[in-house]
């Protein structure tokens, strides 16, 4: 794959699907194409990894993790920055790459996807070093108790195709800051930026089978992952469905298992908001990536005292929306990452629309046909228990529902499997207080929805999965937890053998 910085393009040659040991690799699978969705031209062609192919990348990172596993955060930390300062080098490269494999503007991925993930190698390569436990004392007498955080081995990770770049980040950094080896199976839809960041792990320094990627399909290379015997944990982001085949199978092998999964984020708006502050505050939130965010607004519940206002000030937000060429600067958000997608978008709001829901605005394929772009989309006269509400759609798509009481709002915010993420608009400290505590989410925003951080952690409940990215919470999950327990006295007779020994043998 090569950049061509004149033209901003990125063109579609033949590229290996791998990179295993340090070294890039072909794979003996399939032969398989990347697809621009913005105007379904072959970004990539490459051919998928094979289940023997990923035990190749098993057997590397197991080899590695020898060395790499006793190396100090110091020096994990050097190899962190350095790659950090090789990633702000190769930046626009990144987002060239990152946009045509995925759809999404060059906006997004310059001023989020890419400088986001750069401070993520930041922060764990400060992070690393600074690992916290437990006092080291001696909690009975004579007994010196300390604790041992040791990595775990090779780490099976999955990531899906919403944000390639940022979920390698998130399932490489605190696998390998915390002293493992990683073996990374991208989506098959949007792999180069994964590919292009194991390159530069090797070009920086990161010793071979530290970092390898393996591009395949789930059912054939995800499945071989998960399987293998050799891995130690298994860390899954990607849709519920899926993640519980991924539990199924790392059960078997009775593996550490992260799972992160779907999300269908409420956006409860109650009666003593403020209204311009929520209607923008949705139409961005809903919006980002195109709809395609695991914590993106998909459910507005808006007090019944403001619910036109509300209905009416974001559909003419949404109207302002240019969705076109994801290269422009003038384009606010790009295609779906793929003619499927955008069916199945699609397919969401006709059948609400067949059951009698209202399309405020959207609800028609638009731009030019060889893209999977879609527009922002306001439904209202769904029930609750329809799947344009209850399921994950993830596209350019706001359901708005009223509600009454504090108690009402916050229990639909409530009524769905799914526990990720949700936010909460008032001005009042009570009601404030009150979704905070009640929300059954694993990020619950005020007055605010989206931004996240590389200190605090990112994950979900229920059927959005568990284990989080991001922050110290995260590193520690890649770790084990050993108690280490060292006699300080030399005595051959200690006292608590009388459990044994009664007075036979007693300490003097
Ligand atoms: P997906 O579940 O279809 O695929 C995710 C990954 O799993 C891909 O790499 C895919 O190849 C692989 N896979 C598919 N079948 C598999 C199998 N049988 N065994 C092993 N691996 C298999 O998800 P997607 O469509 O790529 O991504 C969108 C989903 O990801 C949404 O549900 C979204 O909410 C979720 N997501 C969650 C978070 C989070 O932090 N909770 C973040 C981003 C995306």
């Amino acid at each position: 794959m090569t950049v061509d910085n004149q033209s901003a393009q990125v063109s579609g040659s033949l590229v290996n699907g791998s990179l295993i040991n340090g070294s890039s690799f072909a794979g003996n699978g399939e032969e398989w194409k990347v697809i621009n969705p913005a105007d379904s031209s072959v970004v990539a062609t490459l051919k998928l990894a094979t289940p023997a192919d990923v035990s190749y990348a098993v057997d590397s990172a197991r080899l590695a993790f020898a060395g790499w596993s006793r190396t100090v955060p110091a020096e994990r930390s050097a190899l962190l920055h350095a790659l950090a300062t090789r990633l702000e080098e190769r930046a626009e490269e990144y987002v060239k790459v990152e946009s045509a494999q995925t759809g999404k503007p060059y906006r997004l991925c310059r001023e989020f996807d890419i400088p986001g993930s750069i401070d993520n190698v930041r922060y764990f390569a400060g992070l690393c070093r600074n690992l916290e436990g437990k006092a080291s004392t001696e909690w009975v007498a004579n007994l010196n108790s300390s604790v041992r955080r040791e990595p775990l081995g090779v780490v099976g990770s999955i990531a899906p195709w919403n944000y390639p770049f940022q979920m390698a980040m998130w399932k490489i950094l605190p696998a390998v800051a915390a002293g493992n080896t990683i073996v990374l199976k991208p989506a098959e839809l949007t792999p180069l930026t994964a590919l292009m960041l194991a390159q530069d792990c090797t070009e920086v320094g990161f010793p071979d089978g530290v970092v390898n990627v393996v591009t395949g399909s789930g059912p054939v290379a995800g499945e071989a992952l998960v399987s293998h015997p050799d891995v130690a944990m298994v860390s899954f982001t990607g849709s519920t469905k899926v993640g519980r085949r991924v539990m199924e199978l790392a059960t078997m092998g009775i593996k550490r298992v992260h799972l992160e999964l779907g999300g269908k984020a409420p956006f409860v708006v109650f009666a003593d908001a403020d209204l311009q502050a929520a209607a923008h505050g949705a139409v961005a939130g809903t919006l980002i990536n195109s709809g395609q965010d695991c914590t993106a607004a998909t459910r507005a519940y808006v007090h019944e005292s403001l619910f036109d206002a509300f209905v009416t000030m974001v559909s003419e937000l949404f109207e302002e929306i240019s969705v076109g060429d994801p290269r422009l600067e003038s384009t606010d958000i790009g295609p779906l990452v793929s003619m499927a997608q955008r069916d199945r978008v699609h397919g969401f709001v006709e059948r609400a629309r067949s059951l009698g829901a209202v399309v405020h605005v959207g609800g028609e394929l638009i731009g030019d046909p060889s893209g999977a772009f879609y527009p922002p989309t306001l439904v209202t006269g769904a029930g609750q228990d329809s799947e344009i509400v209850q399921e994950e759609i993830f596209g350019p798509v706001l359901v708005v529902l009223p509600f009454g009481s504090v108690e009402e709002g916050l229990a639909l915010a409530n009524d769905t499997p799914y526990g990720l993420a949700a936010s909460a608009w008032t001005r009042s400290v009570l009601i404030s207080e009150r979704a905070q505590r009640e929300i059954n989410a694993g990020t619950v925003w005020i007055n605010d929805h989206i931004p996240i951080m590389s200190e605090m952690p990112h994950g979900g409940f229920a059927g959005s999965g568990f284990g989080k990215d991001m922050s110290t919470y995260s590193l520690e999950e890649y770790t084990r937890l050993k108690h280490v327990a060292v006699d300080i006295t030399g005595d051959i007779k200690k006292e608590w053998h009388r459990t044994i020994f009664r007075d036979r043998h007693a300490a003097p």
